[in-house]
């Protein structure tokens, strides 16, 4: 009876989860193919380096932090 709540809770967690990971396949799967590209790390609309930092808190960035608009 107790479980109850918790499982609700949880298949809402793990669908939110899974709906995301989704995209973030989909950003991985074209971060991939940049890397045998040889253009991984660099942004897609003015192909400077995005740059390590933002890198390492987003892998599949695909555009520096001036291009994104953060
Ligand atoms: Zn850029």
């Amino acid at each position: 009876m107790a479980d109850q709540g918790t499982e609700t809770e949880r298949r809402e967690i793990t669908s939110q989860i899974l709906s995301s990971r989704r995209e973030a396949l989909f950003e991985i799967d074209g971060a991939l193919k940049k890397i045998n590209q040889g253009k991984y790390g660099l942004c897609e609309r003015c192909d400077k380096p995005i740059g390590k930092r933002r890198l390492k808190f987003l892998p599949q960035a695909r555009y520096c932090m001036k291009c994104s608009g953060v």
